[in-house]
């Protein structure tokens, strides 16, 4: 399969090897010139569960590819949630009649984004529990395993998502077909917005977040708001189920000693965040349905604060 990944950072790379492995043709587009300079030289490495691994992959910026030289049957969308749009802008011009797109980023509201550039019986949608480091231009940190949930979101992309499935898994990477893969984009959007904007705003790992005297009453606040916003929705999450997730992820046999993406993107590299596609959502949406979200607008809040003092924003 032709496959281009959009987005060459932890997980673009993470996928774009094991799928350029396992002999797919894969291209890579991204619009971080360090990274691109990096992978043109000395091609992508992973540090692979310890293992040290290079591999040369075509990279671009979206600019230079157009679909005269570069038509592909799947994309990858692999930025970080406020690229994707302009990504998705920028590389229009490969996005044809017959292409597919697979969305397996963290956040809420994706594919009303990529419907605006893919048709919706085109976009298959998932999360993934893979994970990825990026530890400087063309260089990643892979550790542990993971698993691929990936569901159509329209009926007539149930062929191609079976396709992308087994395409996933001969390159090792664990796909399934999932009945309902809203719920699980849900799920795991409360337990990193339960997590991710307070290890930043705190400046502490997931086990030292979990140690704080007032974890419990925050964490029951702000499940409570995705909760009453995913009901409007249609999605049913269980309260005592959430709250066992968020706790579960903290285990120092977990995530525990793990900083979260959020932690990583503000605090280490002064980068704007994923706030607006997590606690920022569920405050916005609360606001359509008239639901109060006070912590998560608060939140949202205190972030774009932050993002204000450490980065350019
Ligand atoms: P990433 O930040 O590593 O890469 C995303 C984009 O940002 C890439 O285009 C990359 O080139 C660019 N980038 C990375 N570091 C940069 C820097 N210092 N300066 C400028 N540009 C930089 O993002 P990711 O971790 O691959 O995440 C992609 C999506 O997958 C997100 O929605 C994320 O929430 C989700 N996700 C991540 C993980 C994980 O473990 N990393 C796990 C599951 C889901």
């Amino acid at each position: 399969m032709k496959i281009a990944v959009a987005g060459a950072g932890g997980m673009g790379g993470r996928f774009a090897l094991c799928l350029h492995q396992s002999g797919n043709d894969v291209i890579l587009i991204d619009q971080w010139q360090a990274n691109i300079k990096a992978i043109r030289k000395d091609g992508l490495t992973a540090s692979l569960n310890g293992k040290v691994i290079t591999d040369q992959i075509p990279i671009y910026y979206p600019d230079e590819i157009d679909e005269k030289n570069e038509k592909v049957d799947l994309i990858l969308a692999m930025v970080k949630s406020p690229q994707l749009d302009q990504m998705f802008h920028a590389i229009s011009p490969i996005i044809q009649d017959d292409t597919y797109v697979l969305c397996l980023m963290n956040g809420i509201g994706h594919e009303d984004t990529l419907s605006r550039y893919v048709n919706p019986g085109h976009i298959l949608s998932g999360t993934t529990m893979w994970t990825a480091t990026m530890k400087g231009p063309g260089l990643l940190e892979l550790n542990g395993e993971g698993s691929i949930d990936i569901q159509n979101i329209r009926p007539e992309g149930k062929q191609a998502a079976d396709k992308v499935i087994e395409v996933l898994n001969q390159a090792g990477l664990n796909a399934r077909y999932s009945d309902n893969v809203l719920a699980s984009i849900w799920r795991k959007a409360c337990i990193t917005g339960g997590l991710n904007a307070l290890t930043a705003l705190l400046e502490c790992n997931n086990m030292e977040l979990r140690s704080l005297r007032v974890f419990d009453a925050i964490i029951l606040e702000i499940v409570k708001e995705y909760i009453a916003v995913a009901e409007k929705e249609g999605i049913h999450l269980n309260q005592t189920e959430m709250i066992e997730a968020i706790q579960d992820y903290c285990r120092p046999t977990v995530n525990g000693f793990a900083f979260t993406s959020m932690y990583q993107d503000l605090i280490q590299n002064h980068r704007i965040t994923e706030i607006e596609y997590m606690n920022g959502a569920i405050s916005r949406k609360g606001k359509q349905y008239g639901i109060p979200t006070p912590y998560n607008e608060l939140l949202t809040q205190l972030i774009h604060a932050k993002e204000q003092l450490l980065t350019a924003f």
